[in-house]
């Protein structure tokens, strides 16, 4: 049976039994920031769990899953990949245990006819329901079932302890293929479904959500709608058809392998599953990355982007090893696309251009190995020289981080030289690197770690913002700092930097600016220039504008409202940016950073081309759209479990809290977000993008104004416009109609005035024919013109055109230098020759030059002697002549 037509009769016998055939999700799940990818049937189906949107009880898919936590394993067993698909059936609160259990059964042993023998099951060691399944309905043997702890048969595993409150979950049940033996075996003799060795493959999971997670550990409520939710991998059981011991012989993954081999020019063993790990992780890499691209994944340094990036770079050094010393991954995905093009024709359509990525992507990591191979090679002999045998692990890191050359590789490449790597050394600069980067609002941090702040954040409560609700409030002054010292007060003209207990100052974050505003005591005003915020402490810095500012006292906060409107205008811009860009570029679409300032903004974002000023305008269109449909902005705050249920947008890679700050406008942009927003979209006021650009590969830079912005935008350019009118004489709406007819104009009277000059070159060239001279029997001309050199030759050849036999002298005192032209017909050059003569004549004007026999030019210094040299052109010819017989 081949692996279509497995999926084939598993969509087949699900619909037969009243499921709704739904087809697969992307990979890269629709406003879904629980996961990168899709890593199961399940995830497209979670409103459904839920009991939301509801438009059948039962589904059948096969959906792309890509696994980015079992990529270690890849190669390494024979049945794991990053990419694969998974079968799955689903029920929403419709049928439950008996119907999973008994389908499933009819499935493998009715319908794909396996043999009964080589299946074993597990289930949760409490669900005896289950048990009473397999054993009373199916018959199973008791020996064959397994009963296992909530680790092995719970979903999601540490759902009873650990799992958020309101969290579905459920036991599960397992369904297990014997392999038979295998070598790499620990103990044959204790071999059963729980062995390492994959003699025992899981092929089925079937999950029983029964229960709801309360809030204290292993507190289970059971839920009214409980749910079915199974996936079955589909390269497994198709292996398990196929008669093969590993998935990488199936149908649609042995041509891959092969390819790989041939690209390569390598042996492979398939049935070795002990060796060749490379091959089978090319191989499935090229096939995950192809899928990748083809919905929207390109390669990066962030987020998705990155791990694909990383499995290029894997796959790049496994073909290294193997051989490789030019780009070969594009060159399998031809076959990837043929082999999967039944279900999904589009990575066979996209081919050229999924090739042309990667391809561009090895060129960059080659580029990379070779700087960093390079310095690897001087560091290695600093290492020799100073007589030691371990590379420091700071060395090791700057090759990682300055020329992307992954650990792995340093530590391979030097015990290939018998050294060693300080890896211990390169992990603790790494740390330092993450905890760098952690600590990002870098300059307060700084300041915090060592300086005076160090000091009081031991004093010091942190601060507690309520600028969210207001722009002014009461505070205390917990501590005044004036250059780097914490001191008692500040005084008039003092630069200071303050800390309070709460505040209504927004602190740099997210890339929204700092408030500013003022800080007002009972003896004295501060004007705040900016708010940063380090680990929880509100740094506002500023300088003192009357009077004295002291520590302990209260003051009042009040910001400067105008210019937060128009930072919160900017940022709910930013929100309805985001939106536009991914409704009309695509879902590929994610925040890369971004600057919010007063009613200005910037946002970086991967995309892979330019965005076309058609597509700017659609999106500037879209935004304003938005704007003028008036939705309401609302903000809540709620747990992270339930943000992300709801789908809110997060930044990948970024740490949220518990609890997190959900900014929603209408019903079409949620995003997790700290900043200050508008109330309503409406108030944005106008939108307008500013320029495009690219910031880095794959990242582009989008920048716009809002608001009064916006307006100065439109009136500045209007203004410009009017210029332009007044220059050309005419009303602005004919503008550009009368620039395009000057250009055209122009261009017409440019040609004529170069037809006029040849004309010109032409006459005069007349004029010089008649004034040639004989000497001794040839025709001889010397004329002097105002021409410059280039000129010069060209007139020369005209002018002996137009003699047909003779010798053209042309001499002009262009810039006070002297140019010379010699030329000879061609029917003279076996008595005469060019380059001989000009260096004749030039040698009168202090020059020399030289050229062809029939052209030659030459430079002199004495302007003077111009008239000399020409009268010196008939005697030097006929000297000529006459040694020439
Ligand atoms: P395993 O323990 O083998 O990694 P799993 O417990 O992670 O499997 P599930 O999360 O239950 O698997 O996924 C359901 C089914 O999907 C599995 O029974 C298996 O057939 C298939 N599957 C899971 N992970 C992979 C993978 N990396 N490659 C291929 N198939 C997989
Ligand atoms: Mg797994």
């Amino acid at each position: 049976m081949k692996t279509s037509e497995v999926r084939a009769a598993y969509l087949e016998f699900f619909a037969g039994k009243a499921h709704e055939i739904v087809a697969s999700d992307s990979l890269v799940p629709e406003d879904d920031p629980t996961v990168l990818f899709t890593p199961a049937g399940m995830n497209q189906f979670k409103d459904q769990f839920l009991g939301r949107s509801l438009t059948f009880r039962r589904a059948v898919s096969c959906q792309k899953c890509f696994r980015a936590d079992d990529i270690d394993e890849v190669g390494q067993t024979p049945c794991h990949h990053s990419f694969f698909e998974m079968l799955g059936n689903f029920s929403f609160g419709d049928y439950f245990k008996k119907e999973a259990i008994e389908w499933a059964w009819e499935f493998l042993v009715g319908r794909l006819k396996l043999d009964e023998a080589k299946l074993y099951v597990s289930v949760y060691e409490d669900d005896a329901e289950s048990y009473g399944h397999w054993r009373n309905l199916v018959g199973l043997p008791a020996d064959r079932i397994y009963k296992l702890g909530e680790h092995d048969n719970f979903w999601p595993a540490d759902a009873p302890t650990r799992s958020p409150q309101g969290m579905l979950c459920g036991p599960c049940t397992e369904i297990f293929y014997d392999m038979g033996p295998q070598p790499q075996c620990p103990d044959p003799a204790k071999c059963d479904i729980t062995c390492d060795c994959k003699r025992y493959v899981e092929i089925w999971n079937l999950v029983l959500q029964q229960f709801e997670k309360g809030g204290e550990p292993g507190e289970l409520h059971p839920l009214s709608m409980q749910n079915i939710d199974t996936g079955m991998g589909l390269e497994r059981t198709a292996a398990v058809m196929q008669g093969v011991a590993s998935d990488f012989e199936i149908d649609v993954l042995a041509p891959i392998v092969a390819a790989v081999v041939e690209v390569l020019d390598v042996r492979y063993d398939p049935k070795k599953l002990d060796a060749h790990r490379g091959v089978r992780r090319i191989a499935d890499f090229v096939r995950a990355v192809s899928f990748l691209i083809t919905d929207g994944v390109l390669p990066s340094n962030e987020g998705r982007g990155y791990v694909e990036r990383r499995l290029i770079r894997r796959a790049m050094l496994d073909g290294l090893d193997l051989g490789a010393e030019e780009p070969f991954l594009y060159g399998v995905v031809p076959v990837v696309g043929e082999m999967m093009k039944d279900v999904y024709p589009e990575v066979a359509e996209r081919r050229e251009n999924i090739a042309r990525i990667i391809k561009s992507e090895e060129e960059r990591f080659q580029a990379t190995l070779a700087n960093g191979s390079r310095l690897l090679e001087e560091l290695v002999s600093a290492v020799r020289e100073k007589g030691l045998s371990v590379l420091p692990g700071e060395e090791a890191f700057r090759l990682y981080d300055t020329y992307g050359l992954p650990i792995e590789l340093t530590e391979e490449l030097l015990s290939a030289r018998g050294l060693s790597t300080d890896r211990e050394g390169f992990e603790r600069e790494m740390e330092r690197q993450r905890a760098q980067a952690r600590g990002a609002s870098a300059m307060s941090s700084e300041v915090f770690d060592s300086g005076p702040l160090a000091t009081v954040r031991d004093s010091a409560e942190p601060t507690v913002f309520r600028g969210y609700q207001s722009a002014a409030c009461q505070a205390n002054v917990q501590a005044v700092i004036v250059e780097d010292q914490v001191v008692d007060a500040a005084e008039a003209g003092d630069a200071v930097t303050l800390v309070l207990d709460e505040t209504v100052f927004y602190g740099e974050s997210g890339g929204q600016m700092g408030d500013t505003g003022t800080i007002t005591g009972s003896n004295g005003v501060v004007e705040v220039l900016d708010t940063q915020r380090s680990q929880g402490y509100f740094l506002h810095l500023g300088k003192v504008k009357e009077g004295r500012v002291e520590s302990g006292r209260q003051v009042r906060c009040e910001v400067d409202a105008v210019r937060r409107r128009a930072i919160g205008r900017a940022h709910t811009g930013t929100h309805l940016l985001h939106h536009a860009l991914r409704t009309v570029l695509g879902r590929h679409v994610e925040q890369a950073g971004s600057l919010v300032a007063p009613d200005r903004l910037r946002f970086d974002f991967s995309h892979f081309q330019a965005v076309t000023a058609d597509e700017l305008e659609r999106i500037e269109e879209l935004v304003n759209g938005y704007v003028l449909g008036g939705a309401d902005v609302t903000v809540e705050e709620m747990p992270i479990a339930k943000a992300k249920e709801l789908g809110a947008m997060a930044l990948f890679g970024e740490k949220y809290g518990e609890v997190v700050r959900v900014v929603r406008i209408g019903d079409y942009s949620i995003e997790l977000c700290g900043g200050t927003h508008l109330d309503q979209v409406a108030e944005v006021g106008a939108f307008r993008i500013v320029s495009e650009s690219s910031i880095a590969a794959g990242t582009r830079r989008i920048e716009a104004v809002t608001g009064s912005e916006a307006l100065e935008h439109g009136r500045r350019r209007e203004s410009v416009l009017d210029q332009v009118a007044q220059v050309l004489g005419c009303d602005a709406s004919r503008a550009a109609e009368r620039a395009e007819k000057l250009v055209s104009e122009t261009r017409e009277l440019k040609a004529e005035i170069r037809k006029l000059k040849k004309q010109g070159a032409g006459e005069s060239a007349d004029d010089i024919v008649g004034g040639a001279v004989d000497a001794a029997g040839v025709k001889v001309i010397a004329h002097r013109s105002d021409a410059k050199m280039n000129e010069l030759r060209e007139l020369c050849d005209v002018v002996k055109r137009k003699l047909g036999s003779g010798v053209v002298v042309l001499a002009s005192d262009a810039g006070g230098k002297v140019s010379l032209v010699v030329g000879v017909t061609r029917d003279l050059t076996a008595q005469l020759n060019a380059g001989k003569i000009v260096k004749d004549v030039a040698s009168v004007v202090g020059g020399g030059g030289g050229g062809r026999p029939d052209m030659a030019q030459a430079g002199g210094k004495d302007v003077t002697k111009i008239g000399e040299a020409l009268d010196s052109v008939p005697g030097v010819v006929s000297s000529y002549l006459a040694a020439s017989g």
